[in-house]
């Protein structure tokens, strides 16, 4: 049983890898961006509030996005028992801090963090096709640089959190797809066995 935080700037693969190591190690699926996602596409109460901060490149707020996620977990308690990849959540080291309080209360905890790390030419071309082949809004280039400026401010200081908690797995993520994730399994398989 893994409980695994796959960590990055917007743009670094994140989703990609998780699609691999959900393959790979049998593990549940968390992605907070796709959730919200379709909470916009089914025009909930949920997706009106987060629309208006991600079509602004901004965070939603903690005390909402913690909420959100510890309803996924009490809805779905085989999550935690067979293992979770968390994708795009925690951001901040306030939602850091409350996914290992929530994951303590269930008797768990994460177990590592994959931290894929790309620089930013290369991050900002990967978002603008991405923008051009799924249409997703908030790929274009004032929201990418936003975005890329929170990721900065906010939620890369996790990178030193994990670290200081010995899970972080630096992952350089700028090869193609398969070589990202041979690293990522090298990584694991010496830490984890
Ligand atoms: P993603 O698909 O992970 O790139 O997320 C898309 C957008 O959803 C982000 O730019 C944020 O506006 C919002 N979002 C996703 N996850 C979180 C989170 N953990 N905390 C705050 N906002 C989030």
């Amino acid at each position: 049983m893994l409980n695994l935080v796959i960590f990055g700037a917007p743009g670094s693969g994140k989703g990609t890898q998780s699609e691999r190591l959900i393959d790979e190690y049998g593990l549940h699926h968390i992605s907070t961006g796709e959730l919200l996602r379709r909470h916009i596409a089914e025009g909930t109460e949920l997706g009106t509030v987060a629309n208006q901060y991600i079509s602004q490149g901004h965070l939603i707020p903690d005390d909402l996005m913690i909420k959100v996620l510890e309803d996924v977990l009490d809805s779905n308690p085989e999550l935690t028992s067979k293992g979770v990849i968390f994708d795009g959540f925690p951001r901040t080291i306030e939602q850091a801090k409350s996914l290992n309080n929530m994951l303590d209360k269930r008797g768990t905890k994460v177990h590592a963090v994959v931290g894929l790390e790309v620089n930013e030419d290369d991050l900002i071309k990967r978002m603008l096709q991405r923008g051009k082949e799924s249409g997703r809004a908030d790929d274009n280039i004032d929201t990418i640089r936003e975005r890329l400026n929170v990721y900065h401010n906010q939620t890369s200081p996790l990178r030193d959190f994990y670290i200081n908690e010995g899970k972080y797995h630096a992952i350089d993520g700028n090869g193609n797809v398969d070589n990202v994730f041979g690293s990522i399994k090298k990584s694991l398989k010496e830490k984890l066995g």
